[in-house]
């Protein structure tokens, strides 16, 4: 599904958070939102989700305008740095959610819901810790459900908040190459949102630089590397949150 973000602008208080964004995101690709903290990336992902509505501009979907919709109602996947999974519910049931609140004509039976859990859990090389709960996981097998369960009813967009950045490094490494490699195999767009300059120029098809509410720069990883709009603002970027 492609995304249009046309002159979307976000005033809190008397704060700009964004000024006039327009961006054109093709069907399949991956997405970074790369810039200083404060520079209203989360917020652009927020008003993309139907999670944070913009004051002026418009979301568009596949050409049709989703600006007034709900978040339930784009069909979007969401997923935060800090998983959010249910506390009281194993990795099976959390997974499981999202297909048995849907509306009863189309929710899968008993049965189809089961395959499909045991089918993302084989995506995130989960298979063997469905009736886990998730205290009792690590950070980067949590972060593995929140991605499977943001899955779990077949997105067309998935969007991601930092999604590796509590991690440490080798998990970060891996949960990223899997991305892509989803992205490889799979018709889905993504959007994620990161301050790590390394992560967003290895694994995105383009990367998107936001400083200060506006966009800096749009380019793939080579043009954006090897010719920064704002070098500054590029150089400074892995040290800061
Ligand atoms: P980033 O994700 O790049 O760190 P954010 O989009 O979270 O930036 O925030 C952009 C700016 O908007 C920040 O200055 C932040 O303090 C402000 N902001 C974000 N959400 C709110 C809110 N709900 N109320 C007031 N200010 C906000």
């Amino acid at each position: 599904m492609s995304i249009e973000i046309r002159n979307v602008s976000k005033t809190f208080d008397s704060f700009k958070a964004l000024s006039n964004i327009n961006l054109h995101i093709n069907t399949g690709e991956l997405v970074a939102l790369l810039g200083p903290s404060g520079s209203g990336k989360t917020t652009l992902l927020r008003i993309i989700a139907g999670l944070e509505t913009a004051d002026e501009g418009s979301i568009i979907f596949d050409g049709e305008d989703n600006t007034k919709k709900s978040a339930q109602d784009r069909k979007v996947g969401f997923v935060f740095q800090h998983y959010a999974l249910f506390k009281h519910m194993t990795v099976f049931e959390n997974i499981a959610f999202g297909l048995r609140v849907m509306p009863s004509k189309i929710r899968p039976n008993k049965e189809a819901i089961k395959n499909k859990v045991y089918e993302l859990l084989k995506l995130v090389k989960m298979e063997e810790l469905a009736n886990r709960y998730p205290s009792q996981l690590s950070g980067g097998q949590r972060q593995r459900i929140a991605l499977a369960r943001a899955l779990a009813v077949e997105p067309k967009v998935l969007l991601l908040d930092e999604p590796f950045g509590a991690l440490d490094a080798k998990v970060r490494k891996d949960l990223r190459r899997w991305l892509r490699k989803l992205h490889d195999e799979y018709p889905i767009t993504s959007v994620f949102v990161t301050h790590d300059q390394e992560e967003a120029l290895d694994v995105a098809d383009r990367v998107v630089i936001l400083n200060q509410g506006k966009i800096e720069q749009i380019g793939t990883p080579e043009e954006v590397y090897d010719n920064p709009a704002n070098p500054f603002v590029y150089n400074f970027l892995g040290n800061v949150n």
